[in-house]
């Protein structure tokens, strides 16, 4: 297949067009570059440097089906510029969808989200649970769920969303290298490699074990496995969504344990109050997409996952120097 795949010099994005191109398919990247960076596109894909609202139409040409990974992505920020996130990836993602009508291109994967779930009544989540987003990044998602359901049903689209929390870890060359880094393991392995100072617990008073958050780690090398087996099986006319995740939920302080494990430093933490809108424990419960999509995460120790994400920062770190020299 030639398939497209937004957002592709982003983490997730870049992993996934990897992982088609190492299971023969052609790639094609759309990316504005606006948080993901060119050096994240693997060097076999053709790349568009664009966006979905003005360039989907050409991105499509001689596409057989899409990855969509392109969106904003930080609650935070998605509380405060709710304007962003409704226009960056609701009325840009319609854009793709009728571009990909007016291609007669159907089949797309949507990278979503289990924050479409909001605050969960139990863990693990299933995909029955009730949908009641807490803030408007997880809004966005789901309302492209409920559009790419109705494309489904009166357009004949065939389409799978995977919802899924935390993603971590490296694949084939590829991890997380954002500007702005707010997620928890790349944050702790960049203290290790002497970038930051020291690692901030946002709350130890939590209902969990040892009173830090708890959430679920899903290796990137499985999710883009997982996004190209549904590609692979998508049916016309049915929306399928599907929870990922390890199945476990670690802590924020067996994440900080396993990476001073796994570097052999030190890392100074230190306990801070609460962030805004946390729920204790996350942790999506991923039976369907096993049962269904025949989905084996392969990775799902928390070691093998920071001992990828840590290879990948050091391999950057290098890369950097060399640059420099
Ligand atoms: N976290 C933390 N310190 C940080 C970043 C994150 O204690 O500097 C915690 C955060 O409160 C959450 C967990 O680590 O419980 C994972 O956060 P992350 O931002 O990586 O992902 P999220 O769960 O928000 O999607």
């Amino acid at each position: 297949m030639r398939v497209l795949v937004t957002g592709g010099a982003g983490y997730v994005g870049s992993c996934c067009a990897a992982e088609l191109i190492s299971r023969g398919h052609e790639v094609v990247v759309l990316d504005d570059l606006s948080t993901g960076n060119r050096d994240g596109v693997p060097p076999e894909a053709t790349f568009i440097e664009g966006d979905l609202i003005s360039d989907s139409a050409r991105a499509l040409e001689g596409v057989d089906a899409v990855i969509h990974c392109a969106a904003r992505s930080l609650v935070g920020e998605s509380v405060e510029q709710p304007a962003e996130y409704w226009h960056g990836n609701v009325v840009s993602t319609l854009a793709l969808l009728d571009a990909m009508r007016e291609a007669d291109v159907k089949n797309i994967v949507f990278s979503s989200t289990a924050a479409t779930y909001g605050e969960p009544e139990q863990v693990p989540i299933t995909e029955d649970m009730p949908t009641r987003p807490t803030n408007t990044y997880g809004a966005t998602k789901l309302a492209i769920d409920m559009a790419i359901t109705s494309y489904c049903v009166a357009y004949g689209f065939a389409a799978t969303s995977l919802r899924y929390f935390n993603v971590a870890g490296a694949h084939l060359g590829f991890g997380e290298n954002r500007v702005v880094e707010t997620h928890l393991i790349p944050l702790v392995l960049q203290v290790a490699a002497g970038h930051r100072e020291k690692i901030f617990v946002f709350g130890d008073d939590w209902p969990t074990t040892d009173g830090t958050c708890a959430r679920d780690y899903i290796h990137v090398g499985d999710l883009a496995d997982a996004h190209v087996l549904a590609l692979e099986s998508n049916a016309a006319g049915e929306h399928r969504i599907f929870n990922l995740g390890s199945g476990e939920g670690f802590s924020v302080q067996q994440v900080i344990d396993v990476c001073r494990t796994v570097t052999g430093h030190e890392i100074p933490a230190q306990v801070s109050p609460r962030r805004a809108g946390d729920p204790a424990t996350l942790v999506a419960s991923s039976e369907q997409a096993k049962s269904v999509l025949g989905w084996q995460p392969s990775r799902t120790d928390l070691t093998t996952v920071v001992e990828d994400a840590w290879e990948f920062l050091r391999a950057l770190g290098d890369r950097a120097h060399s640059a420099h020299r």
